[in-house]
């Protein structure tokens, strides 16, 4: 196991090691549990140190900084190197033991996966050409665009293949993303029937429901002090992982079991359960949107992964709604109502170059009633930006408080500000006079499809 780190500061002078943090707001808002996080992150840090400079003592100072006003708040503590060892080499122990379990889970999960075999033999007519070429698409690290007809039993005939080629690749996750709920419901039962036919196949499976569909306190905001699923959620969150990887089959209903068997919140306990999943099945947007979980996690943990999309015309309009934002004039006004009254200055900037922009579109000759822009307007959006930082730091002081009506929207401003904020050669933005409505669109780019991969067959094995 090795362990690296890079602390944001060290004066030999004086022995002291810096980790600086930034906060807005007020520094006795920081919750105790990101700021035991703060110092574990910094102990090790210590210990590394230690360690590295044969140190018997370092002072560790954990800076918060105050990103409005610009002060530092550093808060000091001396340790002795032995101290710092201890604690360092109890994380690294509680780590190795799961870590250990983990790939003790691989080597049996990739064994049976090599040994699979297909659960609803003959083949259907078309069913093994379908098989073969998902295979040795995922093998070869192809992309393949597979069209088949209806009761041709596209759904096993890809997530078979795609699974037994898993330990030939290396592939660490499955992920099989679909347009509908029903899709999600086929998915998982190909995968029952290929757990069925293979008693104690060591494959976790794991469903993603949105939140709102998974969410036990929908009236509550969504974090520790309202909610009861959040508050401690880290303390209960070894004891449910573990006993969620050993039940292996989480759908939705499995998953909310063990959830509150834990007293903690199903939907997060499913984004963790990600990390530790075989297979992943869940919509588009968890690996295609701008925030796409899989898509992040697979980047940040460098995971092989096979990625099967099920009805991926769909994709096409699901990936237009995904990179396209739209705001209107009318519904800024509607909303500015509902506003807090410190947000409301910032929403009349944002209407009041609202205005400016009508003007300067019914200036120009002939009036159109739609235009496209090159960009989007730039004080326009620079007025919106400073919305969206002046409604960031009005939920970081008001945490606590309930959602107001009007949080939607901001997610909507929000979107549009980053979409803009990538704005190139790919990307329109339209404005249409009548609604006084911009609409942002990054336009997706194409992806390179074929229609099946060649190789060799005989990777394909016995079946
Ligand atoms: S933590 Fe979970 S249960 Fe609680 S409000 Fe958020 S989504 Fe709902």
């Amino acid at each position: 196991m090795r362990v690296s780190g890079r602390a944001d500061g060290y004066d030999p002078a004086t022995n002291v090691l810096e980790e600086v943090k930034t906060f807005r707001g007020s520094l006795t808002a920081i919750a105790p549990n990101h700021s035991a996080l703060h110092w574990a992150q910094l102990k090790v840090y210590g210990w590394l140190m230690c360690q590295s400079r044969a140190l018997p003592h370092i002072t560790l100072s954990l800076v918060y900084f105050d990103v409005v006003d610009q002060t530092e708040h550093p808060m000091n503590e001396d340790w002795s190197a032995a101290d710092l060892q201890v604690f360092f080499d109890a994380l690294c122990a509680r780590f190795l033991v799961w870590a250990q379990s983990e790939q003790g889970h691989r080597r049996i999960r990739d064994a049976a996966l090599q040994a699979l075999e297909f659960p609803q033999l003959p083949f259907r007519p078309g069913q093994r050409d379908l098989a073969g070429g998902v295979y040795k698409a995922c093998v070869q690290s192809r992309t393949l665009l597979v069209q088949a007809p209806t009761g041709i039993g596209k759904t096993i005939g890809t997530m078979f293949p795609a699974l037994r080629a898993m330990p030939e690749r290396g592939i660490d996750k499955l992920f099989f993303l679909t347009a509908k709920t029903p899709g999600r419901g086929v998915a998982l039962e190909a995968l029952h029937t290929v757990r069925g036919a293979h008693r104690g196949l060591a494959l976790r499976v794991l469903e993603l429901v949105a939140k709102d569909k998974s969410c036990e306190h929908k009236d509550k905001a969504c974090h520790g002090q309202p909610c009861p699923l959040a508050q401690g959620f880290y303390d209960r969150l070894p004891q449910a992982r573990r006993s969620a990887v050993q039940r292996g089959w989480l759908d939705q209903q499995s998953l909310r079991t063990v959830a509150l068997e834990h007293a903690v919140c199903p939907y997060y306990l499913g984004h963790e359960m990600v990390r530790w999943a075989d297979v992943v099945v869940g919509d588009y947007n968890y690996y295609f949107d701008r925030s796409a979980m899989l898509y992040g996690l697979t980047q940040l943990n460098g995971w092989r992964v096979s990625v099967l999309v099920d009805e991926a015309h769909n994709l096409y309009s699901r990936a237009c709604s995904m990179y396209s934002a739209d705001l209107s004039r009318a519904e800024t006004a509607a909303v500015r109502a509902e506003l807090p009254g410190v947000l409301r200055r910032p929403a009349d900037e944002v209407l009041n170059q609202w205005d400016v922009l009508v003007m300067e579109v019914q200036r120009s000759e002939p009036v159109q009633a739609w235009s496209l822009l090159k960009e989007p307007p730039e004080a326009w959006l620079r007025s919106l930006q400073r919305f969206n930082s002046a409604v960031g730091e009005y939920l970081n002081d008001h945490a606590a408080d309930a959602p107001g009506a009007w949080l939607p929207f901001f997610f909507k401003t929000l979107a549009f500000a980053t979409l803009a904020e990538g704005f190139g050669e790919h990307s329109l933005c339209e404005f249409n006079l009548a609604t006084r409505t911009v609409t942002g669109t990054a336009s997706a780019r194409a992806s390179q499809f074929e229609l099946l991969a060649d190789g060799d067959e005989s990777a394909m094995g016995a079946w």
